[in-house]
C-alpha cells in the first residue's frame, strides 16, 4: 500500500470518518466500507442518482458498486421512488401479513421455476442462516458442505473461508465464532467436484446440504466451471442431502431468474437479497414445496422476524422487479460488456498483466494473467495494483469496490454519458496500476 497515493482529500468524509469512529467499531457499519484494504478515507455519500453518486465533499461518482448489487436501475429510479412514498404514507410496519409480501412472493415463485414457496426476511444473512436450520430440521443431519471463497452472509457456521471482507482482513475465521457452530461445516475448494464427492464418502448420512454461491461474486467473479452446479445437486440427490443455491447477489440480476436462469440446475432450496429489495431490507428464501412446509408455523422448523415481509421493502422490490423486463436485462448486460471492453483495453496498452471475469453482468478484474478457478487463484493476484488502480478511478470520479476481491456492478442507468467518464478515467487508472509497486 506503500506505493499508493491519495490524488484527492476528502475533508468533509474525514471529519464525518473521524465523528463515526467514536461512535462506531472502525468508523463504519459494515466492514468492507471502511476502505481497509485500499487505504484513504471513506467517502460518505448524501445522494444518488441514476449512475450517479455525490460525496458529503460535493464530488459526483460514476457508481460501480451500486450498493453492492441492489441497485440495478441505478438510484433514485423515479417508479420505484414514487411505490416507496406511496406504501410510506400508508404506514410503515404493521406486524400482520399484508398483501405487499403476498404480491412480491408471487413475483418471485412465478420468476424462478424451482422456488415453489418462498419465506420474506431482512437480510442475505437470515435467508442463508434460515435455509441451513430448514435443511437440518429436514435431512435431520448436521453437517453443511461450503465453498472457500464462498461468502453467505456473516452466519455462525459460514464464516469460514469467507471471501471478500474477511479475505481483506487477513482472518482464516472470526474470534467470537465457535469450534461447536463451525464444527459441523466442512470447507472445499470451489470447482473441485471431486472433493465434494470425497467428502460426501467421508461422512456418510451425515451432510444436511451443499450451499453455493450460485456463481460467486465474493472472491471477485469465479463462475462455475461447466457442470459444476449439475455436480453438487447430482451428489446431493444421491446423498439425501439438499442443494441450497445462494443468489443473493445474482438473483435478479444476472437474467430475470437469476443464475438459475443461465445453468438451469434446480436447486432443493435458494435464497435471494439484494435486488429483491429495490434498495430496502428484503431477502428471501425458497424452493420444494415438501422442504418448505417444514417451516413455522406450517412445520416444526421455526423462523420469524419482525420485519420480514415490511411494506414499504416489499413495495420497493415489486416495483423493481416489475421493471426488470428482457429489455432491461439486456440494457445492463451491454453496459457490463461495455465497460468490461474498455478496462481490459486500458490494462493492456500498459502491458498490466490482468484477467477480467465475468458470469452474465457480474465482473471484476483480478491482476495476474492466470485463469481464477478458485480462492486460492484468486488470493495469487497482485491487489497492490488495484488499490492503485482503485484511487486513480476515486480521484477522477468513478467509484469501484474498495477491495480487490468484489464483484463490480453495473445499472440500466448507466448511459453513454456515464460510460464516457469511465473511459476517460481509465488510461491514468492503467497507468498507475502498472507503475504499482509491492
Ligand atoms: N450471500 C451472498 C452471496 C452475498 O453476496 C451476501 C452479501 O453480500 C450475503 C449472502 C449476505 O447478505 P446480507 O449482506 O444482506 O446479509
Amino acid at each position: 500500500m506503500d506505493s499508493v497515493s491519495f490524488p484527492y482529500d476528502a475533508p468533509v468524509s474525514q471529519t464525518l470518518f473521524d465523528r463515526a469512529s467514536l461512535v462506531t467499531p472502525g468508523g463504519v457499519n459494515s466492514p468492507v466500507r471502511a476502505f481497509r484494504a485500499v487505504g484513504g478515507t471513506p467517502r460518505f455519500m448524501v445522494s444518488g442518482t441514476g449512475p450517479y453518486l455525490t460525496d458529503a465533499d460535493g464530488r459526483e461518482y460514476v457508481d460501480l458498486v451500486c450498493s453492492w448489487g441492489p441497485m440495478i436501475l441505478g438510484h433514485a429510479h423515479p417508479e420505484v421512488t414514487a411505490a416507496v412514498q406511496e406504501a410510506v404514507a400508508r404506514g410503515t410496519s404493521f406486524g400482520t401479513p399484508g398483501e405487499g409480501e403476498v404480491a412480491l412472493a408471487e413475483e418471485i415463485v412465478a420468476r424462478v421455476a424451482p422456488v415453489e414457496q418462498v419465506r420474506l426476511v431482512s437480510s442475505g444473512t437470515e435467508a442463508t442462516m434460515s435455509a441451513i436450520r430448514l435443511a437440518r430440521g429436514f435431512t435431520g443431519r448436521a453437517k453443511v458442505i461450503k465453498f472457500a471463497g464462498c461468502y453467505h452472509g456473516h452466519v455462525d457456521a459460514l464464516l469460514a473461508a469467507a471471501g471478500s471482507g474477511v479475505a481483506t482482513f487477513g482472518l482464516p475465521d472470526t474470534p467470537g465464532v465457535t469450534g461447536a457452530q463451525a464444527g459441523d461445516t466442512i470447507v472445499l475448494p470451489y470447482n473441485d467436484a471431486d472433493a465434494v464427492r470425497a467428502a460426501f464418502r467421508a461422512h456418510p448420512g451425515e451432510i444436511a446440504c451443499v450451499i453455493t454461491e450460485a456463481s460467486p461474486g465474493n472472491m471477485g467473479v469465479v463462475p462455475p466451471l461447466p457442470g459444476f452446479n449439475q455436480s453438487l445437486k447430482d451428489v446431493c440427490a444421491e446423498n439425501g442431502a439438499l442443494y441450497i443455491s445462494d443468489e443473493v447477489m445474482t438473483g435478479f440480476r444476472t437474467s430475470r431468474a437469476g443464475w438459475f436462469g443461465v445453468d438451469g440446475v434446480v436447486p432443493d432450496l435458494m435464497t435471494f437479497g439484494k435486488v429483491m429489495g429495490g434498495g430496502f431490507p428484503a431477502a428471501a428464501f425458497g424452493g420444494r414445496a415438501d422442504v418448505m412446509g417444514h417451516l413455522a408455523p406450517a412445520g416444526p422448523v421455526y423462523q420469524a422476524g419482525t420485519l420480514s415481509g415490511n411494506p414499504v421493502a416489499t413495495a420497493a422490490g415489486l416495483a423493481q422487479l416489475r421493471l426488470l423486463d428482457d429489455a432491461a436485462y439486456g440494457k445492463v448486460d451491454a453496459v457490463s460488456e461495455a465497460v468490461r471492453g474498455l478496462v481490459t483495453e486500458a490494462l493492456a496498452k500498459e502491458g498490466v498483466a490482468h484477467r477480467l471475469q465475468s458470469a452474465s453482468n457480474m465482473f471484476s478484474v483480478f491482476f495476474t494473467d492466470g485463469e481464477v478457478r478458485d480462492y486460492e487463484d484468486a488470493k495469487r493476484q497482485e491487489a497492490f495494483r488495484f488499490n492503485a488502480f482503485f484511487h486513480s478511478m476515486l480521484s477522477q470520479g468513478v467509484y469501484l469496490p474498495p477491495s480487490a476481491f468484489e464483484s463490480w456492478f453495473v445499472s440500466t442507468a448507466h448511459d453513454d454519458a456515464a460510460v464516457e467518464r469511465i473511459a476517460a478515467a481509465l488510461p491514468a487508472a492503467a497507468r498507475a496500476a502498472a507503475e504499482a509497486t509491492a
